[in-house]
């Protein structure tokens, strides 16, 4: 990976972020030789620690995959020693100078043992912190501890605001310090292999695209869910709720990228124009397209599961929506008419994240009265790409049910990445930390993207707000809302299910 350098640094190291995701996911970059040959890594928090602290403290989270068990332990050593910490208060330029300090002496390190001398040194801060703090970070930090020769970036992890206003505020703010092109929002969804594979479906097999508009596709949806609650930490997630943590950014972002037009190329500007006229194109959604929820405790074979409002961190009596669906058009001459639909929620009977194609009807069937049941409506074909877990595209086809006589069934083409390919699928973290220190913005917000995203929920959030409506009860680890159902079926739409998949 040539001779550049790079320093990257945590900010809010001691948590929990950083710990699982993060450094875990530069040592698997270093471990695959994915990091430029100088680099170093800093963590930086208030926390009182060592280097030697931190180095203990993030040898606890690195693990090597099954494909990485040569020299492993080895790997892990020589990561560490190129791991050191700073602490400080995040609105401190003497703390920033300090690390500042520290950064140059290793960048001149570098420098002098570089095989490829006058290469500049480049900074990454990766901000794993609370939000409110986002702006005093980087202002103390592009203040005095940007590099002086080579590229400054920031990546920025959601929250992004809680609705238009605010999301607009944070983006003004961030600029008075920052140039666009150094912020870097991360959406950690779009690093996901399935997700990436969205446009290689779509856009290099001859058989899907053509298919891709309103005139073969009924719905599409779009579905979430977890199989556990806030389980102690709901204080985070109570001021935000479902909506805000996973409808308005990780599920929109999919659907911008399976709705866009062809984009120019696979120029990250060119991505990122064709997403932003697609969510440009679609209604602000509406009250009475949304169906919210929120689990109730239950006990089930003796084991007692609670409520959301069980949870400590939670205020009482909270109205905040752990479950909600919605349905979403695109006014545009490709999808008019077609419903989007989302579905997301915690504390469900199964955790899955997928994406479901569903198809019009075979014109003049003449196979309609062959198939097994008589629900022509189950008989239509769907294509699903399981994000997680499980990673899959399957497609359900009729088929002949061998044998004399004509009856039809519905099977799976299926491909299942863990019998196809056998290694593991780096997290997503590692491809969009990489991406970062390479310059790719593809998978990173822009701040119109952000604004389009925030015009679509923002009305419905707030009156959801004002008129305190109140969520939908639904047992723990149930299938959510009944009311969801009655929401797909007022658009002649059924939920797919994967308990019919025959996966
Ligand atoms: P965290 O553990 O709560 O906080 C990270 C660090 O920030 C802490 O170790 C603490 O370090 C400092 N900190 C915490 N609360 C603070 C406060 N009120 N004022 C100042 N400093 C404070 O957060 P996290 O779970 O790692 O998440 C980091 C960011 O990523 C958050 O913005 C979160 O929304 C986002 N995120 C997290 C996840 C996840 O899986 N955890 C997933 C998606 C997005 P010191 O006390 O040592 O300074």
């Amino acid at each position: 990976q040539g001779g550049a350098t790079v320093s990257i640094t945590v900010v809010g190291a001691s948590g929990d972020l950083a710990k699982k995701k993060i450094f875990p996911a530069l040592f698997a970059l270093f471990y695959e030789d994915w990091l430029p040959e100088h680099f170093t890594v800093f963590g930086y928090a208030r926390s009182k620690m060592s280097d030697e602290e931190l180095r203990n403290m993030i040898s606890l989270t690195l693990t090597c995959r099954i494909d990485q068990r040569e020299n492993c332990s080895d790997k892990m050593e020589k990561f560490l020693k190129r791991c050191f910490y700073q602490s400080g208060q995040y609105n401190s330029e003497e703390g920033f100078s300090e690390l500042d300090k520290k950064l140059k002496e290793k960048e001149k390190f570098n420098a002098k043992t570089s095989h490829q001398a006058g290469k500049v040194p480049n900074r990454l801060f990766y901000l794993s912190i609370p939000p409110n703090i986002f702006v005093d970070v980087v202002r103390s930090a592009s203040r005095t501890a940007s590099s002086q020769d080579g590229w400054t970036r920031f990546i920025v992890e959601k929250p992004f605001g809680r609705d238009s206003g605010s999301s607009g505020e944070l983006t003004r703010s961030l600029k008075k310090y920052l140039a666009e092109e150094q912020i870097f929002r991360i959406d950690h969804y779009l690093g996901k292999e399935l997700v990436e594979n969205l446009s290689v479906l779509r856009f290099s097999n001859l058989v899907f695209e053509p298919l891709w508009s309103r005139n073969y596709i009924r719905n599409v949806q779009l579905i979430f869910s977890e199989d556990f609650g806030t389980e102690g930490r709901g204080g985070y997630f109570d001021n935000y709720g479902i909506i805000r943590d996973i409808m308005q950014n990780h599920l929109l972002q999919i659907l911008a990228l399976f709705a866009m037009e062809t984009p120019v190329s696979l120029d990250a500007e060119d991505i990122r124009n064709e997403k932003v006229k697609v969510l440009r194109s679609m209604r602000q959604l509406r009250l009475e397209d949304v169906v919210v929820g929120q689990y109730k405790g239950h006990s089930k074979s003796g084991k007692t599961y609670p409520a959301y409002v069980d949870d400590p961190t939670v205020p009482s009596g909270s109205i905040t929506p752990t479950f909600a669906a919605a349905a979403l058009f695109i006014d545009n001459a490709r999808w008019d008419g077609v419903p989007f639909l989302m579905k997301a929620g915690k504390a469900l009977h199964t955790r899955r994240a997928e994406i479901r194609v569903q198809f019009r009807r075979v014109p003049g069937n003449l196979y309609r009265r062959n198939v097994v049941g008589t629900d022509l409506d189950k008989a239509t074909n769907e294509l699903v790409l399981r994000v997680q877990p499980d990673e899959a595209i399957y497609l359900k086809i009729n088929n002949k049910v061998p044998g004399l006589g004509m009856r039809l069934d519905s099977s799976n083409l299926n491909l299942l990445y863990s019998e196809r390919y056998r290694r593991e699928i780096p997290d997503a973290y590692e491809r969009l930390l990489l991406d970062a220190i390479e310059g790719e913005r593809r998978l990173f917000i822009r701040s119109d993207e952000l604004d389009a995203a925030w015009a679509i929920f923002t009305p419905v959030l707030k009156q959801l707000e004002e008129k305190r409506v109140a969520p939908e009860l639904y047992p723990y680890g149930s299938r959510g809302p009944v009311g969801a159902h009655y929401l797909a079926a007022n658009y002649n739409v059924r939920w797919g299910d994967i308990s019919n998949d025959e996966n």
